[in-house]
């Protein structure tokens, strides 16, 4: 074995979120103390201007502000009429987020199958997955990298199903020029403190460019009431805080800048890796904008001891996901079994998601690199 090059015992961390806040600190800390100063906590001036900012960046007609990311699929899909006795398409791998907000309706969650380059569902799966019962798809464009909006969106109108974008990873990734979630019927978005744009605690949103659905949408998540006491229907408390909403107003200013910071970190990434023939890298769809929320290698040959191996010299690694969500215990009850998704399945056992976020160090990313070499090199057999 070649000696460890990185003598260096400094963590590199998975996300790093101090930097980004020590980058921006007297502006953070100005918007949230005005914040508290005017006794704004729920909803207010903050909340509006971050919705509007947010609609504008995307080129959507409305976006409307809820507690969560999760909340925000759940919602979508309950004001598109979704409930008892459909079905609905997700995909095989993603967070949970995207298929237990399904079953909140009293839908059923039907999966399919990713694509074996791009990792996001498989437009030829959903179409084979459809029933009478299918009513809407949940497409979630995974780690940033979009999924294929021109067979998908099309599937979706010539079947007359629903189309919703699970943007909790894509914040501003497009599609042929144009912003995911803003393709079918709604975008969801989250920005949990970790995601692209994140909040210092939770907030989501859902976008839409019908007017009816999002009114519909503000007047559920706000106790079915779009003025006060005056609730038309039974609804949900899921609104956005105004100290989440501040965060977020100082940092929309900054997220096409992380964004290609991200996108150069990706960039380094696939050349200084280029020559590993034991791994995969991620391929960026034509056409389009990947924003890298992930930088998820595929190991060809042995995960778990480059994963070890990684550790041991200090770099954290992670894994999206380690069991794709038919497998889980959640969903013993369909009684799924791997060879039902086998791509998903088989690439379950060989993702590896590389420290991302977009202050890393470019000495971080090539420590990160040149370990990964050393792993391979050395134990060749
Ligand atoms: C983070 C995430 C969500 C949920 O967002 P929360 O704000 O944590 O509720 C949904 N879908 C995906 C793919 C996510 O990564």
């Amino acid at each position: 074995m070649k000696p460890n090059k990185r003598l260096s015992t400094d963590i590199i961390p998975f996300v790093d979120l101090k930097r980004q806040y020590e980058n921006h600190k007297a502006e953070i800390d100005e918007a949230i103390g005005r914040t508290i100063s005017n006794t704004d906590f729920v909803g207010g001036s903050q909340v509006t201007e971050f919705e509007q900012s947010f609609a504008k960046l995307l080129d959507v007609n409305f976006c409307v502000s809820v507690g969560n990311g999760t909340d925000a699929i759940y919602i979508a899909l309950k004001m598109l009429g979704i409930g008892v006795g459909d079905e609905v398409i997700t995909v095989a791998n993603s967070w949970i987020a995207s298929s237990e907000t399904i079953t909140q309706t009293g839908a059923k969650v039907v999966f399919a199958d990713i694509e074996p380059e791009q990792y996001t569902i498989d437009p030829v799966d959903v179409e084979a997955k459809i029933s009478p019962k299918t009513k809407a798809v949940v497409v979630v464009h995974l780690h940033g990298n979009v999924a294929d909006m021109d067979a998908l969106t099309s599937i979706c109108r010539s079947r007359g199903l629903y189309l919703i974008e699970d943007c909790a990873q894509a914040h501003l990734s497009e599609y042929k020029g144009k912003c995911v979630g803003t393709f079918g019927d709604a975008g969801t978005f989250s920005f949990y403190p970790s995601k692209n744009l994140g909040a210092y605690g939770h907030a989501g949103a859902v976008v839409t460019n019908n007017s009816d659905l999002a009114q519909r949408i503000r007047t559920y998540s706000n106790h079915g009431a779009l003025n006060k006491y005056d609730h038309v229907v039974e609804g949900i408390n899921s609104r956005l805080d105004s100290i989440q909403a501040a965060v977020l107003n100082v940092k929309i200013k900054y997220i096409e800048h992380w964004n290609e910071q991200r996108r150069k970190i990706a960039k380094r990434y696939s050349g200084l890796l280029s020559k590993v023939n034991q791994i995969q890298l991620p391929v960026e769809r034509t056409d389009c904008k990947h924003t890298y929320h992930l930088y998820v290698i595929r190991c060809l040959e042995r995960r778990e001891e480059l994963r070890s191996y990684l550790e041991d010299r200090g770099i954290q690694t992670a894994l999206h996901y380690p069991t794709i969500l038919p497998l889980l215990p959640a969903y013993g009850y369909l009684n799924y079994c791997g060879t039902d998704f086998p791509i998903a399945f088989e690439y379950q056992h060989q993702i590896l998601s590389l420290p991302m976020f977009p202050e890393m160090r470019d000495d971080e990313v090539i420590s990160v690199s040149e370990a990964i070499v050393d792993f391979y090199d050395s134990t060749r057999s």
